[in-house]
């Protein structure tokens, strides 16, 4: 197809399927004019979560703090995708400022999971994911803390990478907790995965996080062979809670892998149980800090009649930001305030060492570790949205890669019998993203679970 008959398809299947689905926030169309190139994404219509800056148009965050925001600026990652000849057909839905596990949490609407309009698509990148699981669009960018790429992939079906911290520059996200944040892409198999990695994969000078670490050929790895491969089960990820069709999905997989010749060893990572507790001091921290600016005074909502310049702040704060937001502000100050900090958010730096210590244990024993990517399949929207603690708990296996900093992928392992995805999650070192992508490549290979496609797409 010509690069204008791709963007012209992807903007007519949006018209059609998305009322039903609201994946999107925004279409793009008015953007310049499609130019002709041999770029590694030319003329590939792609779309993109709202918490990632892009200069036409708005980034709202899914908050209304930002409801109007017109960045000045591409992020990083646009420029690359647009240097390699993309063009940004939509901006997509997700969980205000990327705090949730379900896009309920978005100012604006739900999305639906495409393969069960009740569910929700995962979070916090739930329109990404959704939008590529209707084959809205080939391709998807969404921003990954604590498992908002993985998980909302594995409920919709699709692949969805969180790269090795570092790996791709953070400038122009707006920030959650910046030592986690990080942006992946989603698509519908690994090959797509190492398309959009090799181009917006690289050093940056405007994020100082950015790693100087060279940029391979994620392309040509995966037609390579991996060698054989080892891989680790960490025996934490397979206990109480996880649901009894996931864990046969994944035992399955492991036995696909046996039969591909891979070596499979079970492994510890004994602090797991303090992961959940850990990931939401920090990133609650980091995030009450980061969203100090958001003060009324220098951009996003302000409060029409304050009564004197506190109120500037606290009414602008109170009207702009939605409730999951405000309670993570408060368990983050409450953190870091005087007499608690020792007490928790210095002890979760602690404790993040030992996190870190776990996988370096682990990878000294085997290449690649295995585990579910999510507790359950696609839940129902509105089940979890009163109870905290239950929606935190949907990152149990995704947080502590995070923690860790390395890089992690959720591919598609199964369905179960009411044809909801199940998705399976393999890990690699630091910088590992070749082995990753060729060892998850090779399980798509072998196996057609990535090809199924949600009832949306037969309409
Ligand atoms: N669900 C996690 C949270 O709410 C992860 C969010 C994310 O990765 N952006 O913090």
């Amino acid at each position: 197809m010509s690069a204008v008959d791709q963007v012209t398809a992807a903007l007519d299947r949006i018209k059609r399927l998305d009322p039903q689905l609201k994946c999107i926030l925004r279409t793009q169309d008015a953007a310049a004019p499609i130019k002709s190139g041999d770029g590694l994404l030319q003329g590939v219509p792609i779309a993109i979560k709202d918490n990632i800056c892009t200069h036409d148009g708005i980034t709202t965050c899914g908050s209304k703090m930002l409801a109007n925001y017109r960045s000045p600026y591409d992020a990083h990652v646009v420029e690359r995708l647009r240097a390699a000849g993309a063009v940004i057909v939509a901006k997509t839905n997700c969980d205000e400022f990327a705090m949730g596990s379900s896009t309920e949490h978005s100012a604006f609407f739900p999305t639906r999971n495409p393969w069960n309009p009740e569910c929700v698509p995962g979070g916090t990148s739930g329109g990404s994911a959704a939008a590529v699981a209707a084959r809205l669009v080939p391709y998807a960018l969404g921003s990954d803390t604590g498992g908002s790429v993985r998980q909302p992939a594995a409920l919709c079906g699709v692949c969805g990478l969180k790269p090795t911290y570092g790996r791709v520059s953070r400038y122009g996200l707006v920030a959650h907790a910046s030592s986690l944040d990080q942006i992946g892409p989603i698509a519908t198999d690994v090959r797509g995965i190492a398309r959009m990695l090799q181009v917006i994969a690289g050093h940056d000078p405007r994020d100082s996080t950015s790693a100087h670490e060279p940029v391979p050929d994620y392309l040509a790895a995966l037609d390579q062979s991996t060698g054989k491969l080892c891989i680790g089960v960490p025996r934490e990820y397979f206990g109480d809670g996880l649901d009894p069709e996931i864990r046969r999905a994944v035992e399955a997989a492991i036995e696909t892998y046996k039969s591909l010749g891979a070596t499979i060893r079970e492994v510890s990572l004994p602090h797991s149980k303090y992961t959940i507790a850990c990931y939401y001091i920090i990133s609650t921290a980091e995030a009450s800090s980061n969203l100090a600016r958001f003060d009324g005074v220098r951009y996003g909502h302000r409060t029409a009649n304050p009564r004197d310049y506190i109120d500037v702040y606290s009414s602008s704060r109170a009207e702009g930001f939605g409730p999951e937001v405000k309670r993570r502000i408060m368990l983050g100050t409450y953190a870091l305030s005087s007499g608690y900090y020792d007490a928790y958010y210095s002890k979760a730096l602690k404790v993040r060492t030992l996190i870190k210590r776990d996988f370096n244990e682990a990878f000294s024993q085997c290449d690649i570790l295995l585990s579910p990517t999510s507790p359950t399949p696609a839940f129902k929207i509105g089940e979890k949205s009163d109870d905290p603690l239950a929606m935190y708990l949907a990152d149990i296996y995704t947080t502590s890669i995070s923690l860790a900093g390395i890089p992690a992928i959720s591919i598609p392992c199964g369905l179960t019998a009411s044809r909801l995805p199940i998705g399976l999650q393999l890990m690699a070192t630091h910088f590992g993203e070749v082995r990753l992508l060729q060892a998850a490549h090779q399980y798509q290979s072998a196996t057609a679970f990535h090809t199924a496609t949600p009832p949306v797409c037969a309409e």
